[in-house]
Order: C-alpha cells, then structure tokens, then sequence
C-alpha cells in the first residue's frame, strides 16, 4: 500500500497522493508545505529592506508613464517622494544622524483627472499593501462614521493582517478638501467635520503607534486592537480643492502689486493657475498648518484636453481600447476601432463634460450590442466606425452613463 512519505498516513486516509520519482506526498502535507514556503518567503522580504527594489526616480516615472498619460509635473514629485521614502526606509535601520522625514504627499486637481491611479500604479510597482481610503467618511470619534483609525483597518486587511508589512505600505487618502475647515478663521464655532477630523489625522500623518480595530468600525466592540506603527507609511492624499484658483489668484494678485508688477502679471497663465499652488493656499482653503506640514511634498494635475482624452483611449498598458480588443480576441474576433470613432467618444466625453471617466461608460454604451451578439456568431473581424459608434450612442439614455 502507498503512503505518504511525509506524514505516513495509507492512501486510504488521504484524499489525494501524489507520487515522486522515490517517494509520495498527501494533499494535507502539500497544503502544509505551502503554508511553511508563503511563511517563510514573507518573513525575509518583511525584514530585509535592503532587498526591496529601489527604482530610481527616473524609471519609477517610466513606470508610470506606460499607464497615466500627461501630468508630467505629478509624476514627478511622486516619483522622487517614493525613492526618498523608501531611502529613508533603508536608513531608518541604522542610527545615523542626519534623518529624513517622511515625504508625505498632497496633490491638487479636478477629479478624474489621475491622481487614484498615480498613487495606485505606484504601489502597484513598489509591491507594497496600497489602500483608498475616502476622508469623507472620516469623523472624530464618538461622531457617526468611520474612526480615523479605520483608515489602517482597510491596510491591514489588504496585508493579510501582516502588520509588519502593512508597516511599509501605501495609503491613498482621497477627497482630503473635504474635512477642510469651512472657514479660514480658526475661532469660528467648532465645526464636527473638519477640523477635529484634521487633528485626528495628523497623529497617522506624522508617524506614532496606533491602535487599529481590526474590523474596523464600531461594530465590534469586543475585538482586540492592532497596535500599528505610522512611522512609515507613506500617505498620498488627493483632493479637487473646488475654487482654490480663486485663493492663489488673489495670493498672486496681491503679490504683484509693486515696483515690476506689469512684467510679472504677464507671466502668469491665467488658466491654469493650479501650476502656481503654495501651501498658504491650501491653508486658505481650511487645512490647518499642522497637516500641511505633515504633506512636505505638494503637486498639481492638469485638467485633461481632448488630446489627453485621445491618448487615455490607446496608449496606456491597459487602455479601455487594448482591453476591448482583448475581450473580442479571446472569441477570436479582430476589433478594429477608426480613428473617426475614437475622436468621436473624445468628443462627446467633453461635450458632456465626463472626463476620462466617462470613456468608459460611452465606450462600454457604443460596444454592448457587439458584446452580446457577436460572441454568437461566425466572423473573425468587426470594424468600429464613426457611423456604427454615433447610431449606438444616439439610442442611450445620456443620463445614464455612469461616470462615478
Ligand atoms: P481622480 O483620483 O483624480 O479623481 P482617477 O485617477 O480615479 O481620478 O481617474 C479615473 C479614471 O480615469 C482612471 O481609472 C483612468 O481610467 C482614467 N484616467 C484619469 N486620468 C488619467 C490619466 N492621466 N491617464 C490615464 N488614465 C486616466
């Protein structure tokens, strides 16, 4: 009779047995072997920082160009933020004199527009746990919400409760303008949103122990806290910041006024004055100076122009284009988009002023007759034409496409 060589036990008892050229193995001791090999692996890239891949600015820009396109300026804020964060990493092991601060990140631009998936591309090279976490949800304790330490919840989680890994990972802090302080005036009535919120925030932003429900939540009480070391994480926070034009338009206005203000005044591109944004700005707008100081590192998107929208389409590694193309390939079908209709989706996404995120939608509109039917039948080629995409789109409930 068979046995397995590892735990002895008949083949009878097993529900499996593998042979080996002098010997056999149950599928029990495989699942245990591969609990031991995960284990293992984990524990050396946990501890052994040096071996993390440390790209240099430059390639981690490369990276991030094959999947955002533009925003140049972003890019490369990120970029240097990340390798001066993960030098400080290596550094933080040895007790050196000089230590960097963590570069904590803040970046400013309309919604849509790529600040998501920077921060998820980023971490999508750098191999770490990555999360996004949504400020609006945030409140102080004892308010209906989310507790601030919850933000840590959904990082743990994506580390499989590995807290060491966690320790080293990314976290996403979007829609950061709105815990904002209504007002600039720091003696106006406590509001419960915005400032409470920012002081909460600052203890995870500056690096110190914190205790994580791991469920997150209020829903149970009873769970034992995970205590969770800040110190480097590194939190890239995105925000819209509606109207902070106005704010750096009159911080440049007033600026101006002077002795060589006329040659100054006509440098400034008025259109987008994002390009010129400065941390006073953002405190104008109600983030208290604590906070900024803890987002040493600020940068810009650009608003996205029909040209963007065109290159969002194709270029990137896993464009909307490339991955329709690769649905239909797998029913062995050619798609071949015209350039007439892809300017077309363009042109409507800014007609109806849907951002990148509305490519999607009008694409998925215009291909889901093709999707359902096609599969069906015998063709090896469809073409996607101006006519076939504009009689497509005409037949959908504009209110529908979903750009969220
Ligand atoms: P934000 O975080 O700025 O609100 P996102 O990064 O979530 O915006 O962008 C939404 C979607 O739009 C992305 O998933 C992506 O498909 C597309 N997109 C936005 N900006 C770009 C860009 N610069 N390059 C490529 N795709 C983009």
């Amino acid at each position: 009779m068979d046995k397995c060589s590892f735990c002895g036990r008949d083949k009878k008892d097993t529900q499996l047995l593998i042979a080996g050229i002098s010997g056999h193995i149950c599928d029990s001791c495989v699942e245990q072997a591969h609990g031991i090999v995960d284990e293992e692996l984990r524990s050396k890239t946990d501890f052994n920082v040096d071996a993390l891949p440390l790209p240099k600015p430059k390639e981690i820009k490369e990276f991030l160009d094959q999947y955002v396109i533009g925003q140049d300026e972003a890019k490369k804020y990120l970029s240097v933020a990340v390798y001066n964060h993960y030098k400080r990493l290596k550094q933080s092991r040895k007790n050196d004199e000089v230590e960097i601060e963590k570069s904590n990140i803040i970046m400013v631009g309309e919604t849509g527009t790529g600040k998501t998936l920077l921060a998820r591309t980023i971490a999508k090279m750098l191999h770490v746990p990555f999360t996004i976490v949504d400020a609006t949800v945030l409140t102080e304790a004892g308010y209906v919400g989310e507790d601030i330490e919850s933000i840590l919840t959904r990082l743990l989680q994506v580390a499989d409760y590995d807290v060491k890994h966690a320790e080293k990972g990314i976290v996403f802090i979007d829609e950061i303008d709105k815990i904002a302080r209504k007002s600039d005036n720091p003696s106006i009535t406590r509001d419960v949103s915005g400032e409470g919120v920012q002081q909460g925030l600052l203890k995870l932003l500056e690096g110190s122990i914190v205790n994580v429900p791991p469920q997150g939540g209020r829903k149970h009480p009873e769970q034992k806290m995970i205590p969770v070391d800040t110190k480097n994480i590194l939190f890239v926070c995105g925000g819209a910041f509606d109207g902070i034009e106005k704010k750096i338009g009159n911080r440049l206005n007033t600026k101006i006024i002077g002795y060589g203000a006329t040659k100054d005044a006509e440098r400034i591109d008025r259109v987008n004055l994002l390009q010129y944004i400065a941390p006073q700005d953002l405190k104008s707008f109600g983030l208290i100076p604590e906070i900024i100081g803890r987002l040493p590192v600020l940068t810009y998107l650009n608003p996205l122009d029909k040209g963007a929208l065109r290159n969002i389409l194709t270029v990137p590694k896993n464009s909307i284009i490339k991955q329709y193309e690769k649905l239909f390939e797998m029913d062995g079908i050619k798609l071949n988009f015209h350039e007439d209709a892809l300017n077309y989706i363009v042109d409507k996404a800014m007609e109806f002023k849907l951002g990148a995120r509305g490519l999607r939608s009008i694409c998925e509109a215009i291909m889901m007759d093709a999707m359902f039917e096609l599969p069906s039948k015998k063709i090896e080629k469809v073409d996607v034409t101006l006519d076939y995409a504009h009689r497509k789109f005409e037949k959908i409930n504009i209110k529908r496409l979903k750009v969220a």
